[in-house]
């Protein structure tokens, strides 16, 4: 037939999944925790299955959640969002992601994304009719060039898509960042899409600068979370989107068609354990920091080159003392050959990034991470 997409196939997670199940590897690919939910957050869950929260949830999520979203929001940013205008709860980022861009980009404008970039963005943006502008982040740091993104703005563009703490390469963008951002869309009607899923995952004492921190900014954003990944629970899919009242008004035009709603007993659980344990996201650096180190540490005899994390729970190294050829061979390769699942960069980026990098991903048990550093030093 005559695709819509035609550059997109089967995502590289399904892909790099189903090849780690054929041959037996050691699945550091897809981003998923091996290890559960807090046990209070799942009692919570069955609870709210055996209590009767098993039809529709309001269209834009349970009151209860979203007051707790508000007050959480307040509590780490400074900034409280109306309970009832401005958070829409999601099933998952993805959809969150993908209605902000349906509600907003109209056919023929063009979408500023930054390369790599997690994969989602792009299609969503194709199915409307629009344009993704891919500029790439500066390696080894996967900094953003200011300059490029202020050259590559038209009177088309009719959004800037930034991921901080970045998939895949753990970059965080710095106040100093989310400025020149604001400089560049002052004065516009640009609005900003700002992927903030890894928010409670930063290092070494870094703040995250959401968004929402910048007064300016958040007027014109669309701020996405994911409890799947704040929660360790990727497959409950529940998110929600933090938008200013007039950005939230057209989100749920699109949201009410493309789901309506989202898993309610998730929302009944998640607004039970948010209020009995705020606690649990202060304590995610401390918990990924220790994941990370203990990672970095198993790999430091291999003859794979580290490259620095200041976020996310993703590890990128530099393969190419082990083998001169590109990700997608090399992932194939370490997949068959070397036991071990990883996410190569090309399907994150426009063209292939002639980098030799690919990403595992931290958020395992020790035992998985033993497992993989094993097979991996002996490469
Ligand atoms: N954005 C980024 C940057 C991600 O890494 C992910 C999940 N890997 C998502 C969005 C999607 O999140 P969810 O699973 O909540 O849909
Ligand atoms: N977000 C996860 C990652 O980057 C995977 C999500 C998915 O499988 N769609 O690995």
């Amino acid at each position: 037939i005559d695709t819509k997409l035609p550059k997109v196939g089967t995502t590289i997670f399904s892909v790099m999944s189903q090849l780690a199940l054929e041959h037996k590897a050691v699945n550091l690919g897809q981003g998923f925790p091996d290890f559960e939910p807090p046990l209070g957050l799942r009692d919570a869950l069955a609870r709210a299955m055996n209590e009767g929260r098993n039809q529709y949830a309001p269209m834009h999520g349970t009151a209860p959640l979203r007051e707790q979203i508000a007050s959480k929001t307040e509590r780490m940013y400074g900034h409280r969002p109306d309970v009832d205008a401005e958070i829409t709860v999601t099933s998952g980022a993805t959809e969150a992601l993908f209605a902000a861009i349906a509600a907003v980009v109209r056919a023929g404008e063009e979408v500023i994304v930054f390369d790599p970039s997690y994969d989602s963005y792009e299609p969503a943006i194709e199915l409307q009719g629009a344009k993704a502008v891919h500029i790439p982040l500066i390696a080894p740091a996967f900094s953003v060039d200011w300059q490029r993104v202020r050259d590559a703005v038209t009177p088309r563009t009719r959004m800037i898509l930034i991921n901080s703490p970045h998939n895949p390469s753990g970059a965080v963008l710095s106040a100093a960042d989310l400025e020149e951002l604001a400089a560049i869309v002052r004065g516009t009607d640009i609005v900003v899409l700002s992927d903030e899923v890894y928010e409670h995952i930063v290092y070494d004492g870094r703040q995250h600068e959401s968004v929402l921190r910048h007064p300016e900014l958040a007027a014109r954003s669309f701020v996405i979370s994911s409890f799947g990944k704040t929660y360790h629970c990727t497959g409950w899919k529940l998110g929600y989107a933090v938008a200013p009242r007039a950005l939230t008004v057209e989100f749920r035009k699109v949201h009410q068609y493309l789901t309506f709603c989202s898993f309610h007993p998730a929302q009944a659980a998640f607004a039970e354990f948010l209020a009995s344990d705020p606690q649990h996201y202060l304590e995610l650096p401390a918990f990924y920091q220790a994941k990370r180190d203990r990672f970095r540490a198993l790999l430091a005899p291999s003859r794979f080159k580290l490259l620095d994390v200041p976020g996310g729970y993703f590890q990128l190294v530099d393969y190419s003392a082990i083998r001169d050829e590109d990700d997608l061979a090399f992932s194939r390769w370490l997949v068959e050959q070397g036991g071990v699942a990883a996410i190569p960069l090309t399907p994150f980026c426009e063209a292939a990034p002639g980098t030799r990098l690919l990403r595992l991903c931290f958020a395992k048990s020790d035992v998985t991470m033993e497992a993989a550093a094993e097979r991996l030093c002996r490469l």
